[in-house]
């Protein structure tokens, strides 16, 4: 058993081998030692390999599931590797012959099928990025849904698209993993090298072609070199993981860049578009956004809103079936309802192809055609926008499956084939009469308990069920010698002898048990013959059967965005070619959302012009820290985004030119991992911003150069936001605590100043969250410090310091001076009370306040009036 482990696991060195014995995966040498850790299960020892132990440890087959998720999550690799045949096959060819196994299947992060193992609401990837001379490409599918897609690309827009795709599970050619693997890790994506065979175009082609069927690859588009050898890899890697099995992909959809908005990763990340800063899916846009009913339509609007469009046409079709769900609220409400009932058909699809589906998943296409069809039907007679006509026509013309499927079906099927009873009574005659042969025969031995106890005159004697030894007539030893003795030892023979009972059976009970047997096996086998051509049957509609599904997840999706608008009371934006901006009322969706939550104070909406006619528009925002400037500069980029995915959007009215791509740089943290400090990250990103940035990108910049010294800073702000203006001339919002800069705004033409407004209030600030035009008179940074907690005592110094750097400033002084004359950051205490020199201060130190009577302290106030 050992060497045919050895040479298993040889083969696939870079994976945890789990080995099949029984009921048990069970994980040897290595394997064991790393499993047992990321497990946490017992590591024990079995037999001896070269003179020394062999770790071991296993999971049961029948919890396996869970294990494999905790080791996929940690970034292993799981090959699984099953008994082919069962001990007594193997027995058979000889005695000492090992059972023979091989692995079915490599589970890697982006080949997942099981709903266990998957996120529902979530799409999977698994992406393949080829180079191929100065054409580079990537290829991404989604194998529990079908989903298949590839785009062609310059390296640098890579790490942006996986940003956007987000896939699990990224495979290149073996070599090109050192440049990749910062970016992989930093996104969260498991990087597999493989053999640079898979990635070889040609051989790509012909392995495309035989998958979908078609002698050349025009059928589905022109592909380059590089997008053939990506889509081919990626198919080869399946082959390869899933033992020959392929799973039902789609044609290839041939994305391009500049169908969508282009948003960098670190874009992504600041606006917590799909996660939060802290990495889940609370807190960000997607969680508030999302009032979808089905895991296909949660799916379709992380995709949406990873990816919002760039297409004019696109954008005015959702929004016109937003608007129409809206507008047609009851129908809405019942197709929702409708959709909630309906299962995940492209996953149980999915798990069909690959063959590792059951009877549930037949029942799950069955329901969800049935509930696609009562869809169709609530919108029968309604005169439907053309996104959701299209989307509804998809629904139907599954009449003869359906029937089939019903037809054949029980109403809660198994979970397993192998176990039968998921086809109903009635469907195939021939699986009828073995059920009946089964279950007479059942109810024929029921009778002979009693028919034997009338012959042997044993009231006690039972008809018993055991694997091993099938009916049998049980009675005890104190009765037994009456049956092992003639005339009764002539009809029951005898079986078994166990401490306190006998056993026998007879014939007639024999024959029977066979009869009962076959007819058994019979209809599982039968069984499981109409499995495959129910199965097959839904397998030949696939193409159509996903349609359905993404027609039944675009449904979902305008319903839920219907609801959120009309919940939330947001506005359809008006989307065209020109480059306007202007949002009346907006707000942020998140912090409004989260204020509400809280119960205190109502999201302050407000109002953002940038609207650009041939050259920029630049707001500069200025205002003290905790206004609102960063809430206020993501609101209008997430306003921009929302509108181009096609949803509603929270302001009152909104009016937005085309944003071909959007550029943030908000807040920056240190990445010491990397070795780099705030002011480098934020430095890499500004200038990302300003080398790329076109006439039609969206720009929020958020407290450039506060990493540095102040001149730095200064002067580093100033310079950036004369390009954006002269050079990318794009439409842009400037948040800054220079003060400096707004003197810009009269110099620049497209640049305008703004300001979130404070309240003063005996000497605090009162943070009202409006947005003007103008400039901000101060920063109130001492007074904001205050709120925070800081120590009275610092407070006051720094009231202090303050008040004298701004006189010295507008004297015109020497900054430098002034800071020798009072060091900034020193730790001293602040100073002694003047000296106690004057009269009326020596009097007043030998007082005893306690100890006057009001009429001594009325003398001493005279006393001291007079000296002072
Ligand atoms: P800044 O960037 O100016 O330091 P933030 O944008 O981070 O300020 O805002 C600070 C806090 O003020 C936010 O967390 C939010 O709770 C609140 N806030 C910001 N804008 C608004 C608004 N328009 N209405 C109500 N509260 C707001």
């Amino acid at each position: 058993m050992m060497a045919q482990y050895l040479e298993i696991k040889e083969a696939h060195a870079d994976a945890l081998l789990f080995y099949r014995m029984g009921d048990f995966y069970e994980m040897f040498f290595e394997d064991a030692v790393n499993a047992a850790e990321a497990l946490d299960i017992a590591l024990t020892k079995r037999g001896k390999h070269d003179g020394e132990d062999i770790p071991m440890c296993g999971v049961p087959v029948h919890s396996a599931e869970g294990y494999l998720l905790t080791l996929i999550r940690k970034g292993f690799r799981v090959a699984v590797c099953e008994q082919m045949e069962s001990p007594a096959e193997a027995k058979k060819r000889g005695s000492k012959s090992v059972v023979k196994r091989d692995v079915v299947r490599l589970v890697t992060p982006g080949t997942l099928t099981e709903d266990a193992l998957l996120e529902a609401r979530r799409h999977n990837f698994l992406a393949a990025y080829a180079e191929v001379r100065d054409e580079a490409a990537l290829a991404w599918a989604d194998i529990s849904t079908g989903a298949f897609h590839v785009m062609p690309l310059t390296s640098v827009r890579l790490s942006p698209e996986l940003a956007r795709l987000a896939p699990s599970e990224l495979i290149v050619a073996d070599g090109s993993e050192p440049a990749l693997r910062e970016l992989t890790a930093d996104l969260g994506i498991s990087l597999t090298p493989v053999g640079r065979a898979s990635f070889d175009s040609t051989a790509a082609e012909k392995r495309i072609c035989k998958l979908f069927h078609v002698g050349a690859l025009d059928a589905f588009g022109s592909f380059g070199r590089a997008e053939v050898s990506a889509m081919g890899a990626l198919i080869d890697y399946l082959e390869i993981t899933q033992k020959g099995k392929l799973p039902l992909l789609q044609t290839p959809l041939k994305e391009s860049e500049d169908r969508t908005v282009q948003i960098d990763a670190a874009t992504r990340r600041n606006l917590e578009l799909t996660r939060s800063l802290s990495g889940g899916r609370s807190g960000s846009l997607l969680s508030v956004v999302d009032r979808t009913v089905t895991p296909g339509g949660a799916r379709l609007l992380e995709q949406r809103l990873s990816s919002p469009s760039r297409n004019l046409e696109v954008i005015h079709n959702r929004l016109d079936a937003v608007s129409f769900a809206i507008d047609d609220g009851p129908a809405a409400a019942d197709l929702r309802d409708a959709l909630r009932k309906t299962p995940d058909l492209d996953r149980a699809l999915s798990r069909l192809s690959l063959d590792r589906g059951g009877p549930r998943d037949l029942a799950a296409i069955r329901n969800g055609l049935a509930q696609a069809l009562a869809i169709a039907e609530i919108c029968d007679d309604r005169d439907l926008p053309v996104l959701l006509a299209t989307a509804v026509q998809n629904l139907t013309g599954f009449d003869e499956l359906l029937a089939l499927l019903d037809d054949a079906l029980v109403a809660d099927p198994p979970l397993l084939a192998r176990d039968g009873g998921f086809i109903a009574p009635g469907f195939d005659a021939e699986l009828d009469v073995a059920r009946t042969l089964r279950d007479e025969g059942r109810s024929v031995i029921a009778g002979f308990q009693q028919k034997y106890i009338e012959h042997t005159g044993i009231a006690s004697l039972k008809i018993k069920h055991n694997n091993v030894l099938g009916y049998f007539i049980e009675t005890t030893a104190t009765h037994a010698a009456k049956m092992l003795n003639p005339p009764l030892s002539e009809t029951y023979i005898h079986r078994q002898t166990t401490a306190n009972q006998v056993r026998f059976t007879t014939v007639e009970l024999s024959e029977i048990e066979t009869r009962i047997l076959n007819a058994g096996n019979l209809a599982l086998e039968i069984e499981k013959r109409l499995y495959t051509r129910l199965s097959g049957a839904i397998l030949d509609r696939a193409a159509r059967l996903n349609q359905a599904a993404r027609g039944l997840a675009e449904l979902d999706l305008t319903i839920g965005l219907a609801d959120l608008a009309r919940g939330e009371n947001w506005c359809r934006p008006t989307v065209d070619g020109s480059r306007a901006f202007a949002i009346t009322g907006g707000r942020h969706p998140v912090v409004e959302h989260a204020l509400r939550q809280q119960g205190g104070d109502a999201f302050v909406a407000n109002d953002c012009d940038l609207s650009a006619g041939t050259g920029a528009a630049i707001w500069l925002l200025t205002g003290p820290n905790m206004a609102g400037k960063s809430t206020f500069l993501r609101q209008n980029a997430l306003i921009a985004l929302l509108a181009q995915m096609g949803s509603y959007v929270p302001a009152d009215t909104a009016h937005i030119g085309l944003v071909s791509q959007l550029f943030s740089r908000v807040g920056a943290s240190d990445d010491l991992a990397r070795g780099r400090s705030t002011f480098m990250v934020e430095m890499v990103e500004t200038a990302a911003i300003l080398n790329q940035a076109d006439e039609r990108a969206l720009v929020i910049l958020d407290e450039i150069g506060r990493g540095t010294a102040t001149y730095d800073g200064l002067s580093i702000a100033w310079a950036t936001l004369e390009h954006l203006n002269t050079s990318n001339r794009c439409r842009a919002l400037f948040a800054t605590h220079y003060h400096e800069l707004t003197a810009l705004a009269g110099k620049l033409e497209g640049v305008d100043n703004a300001t979130v407004a404070v309240k003063e209030w005996e000497g605090e600030v009162i943070f009202v969250h409006e947005v003007h035009k103008g400039a901000a008179d101060r920063s109130y940074g001492v007074q904001v410090a205050q709120l925070a907690g800081l120590p009275r005592s610092v407070v006051e110094r720094a009231r202090v310091v303050l008040d004298q750097l701004e006189r010295n400033e507008r004297e015109g002084g020497k900054q430098k001076a002034l800071i020798d004359d009072l060091p900034l950051f020193s730790a001293a205490p602040p100073p002694p009370p003047p000296a106690k020199s004057s009269p009326v201060a020596d009097m007043l130190e030998n007082v005893l306040p306690d100890e006057l009577t009001p009429r001594e302290a009325l003398d001493l106030i005279y006393k001291l009036k007079e000296a002072a």
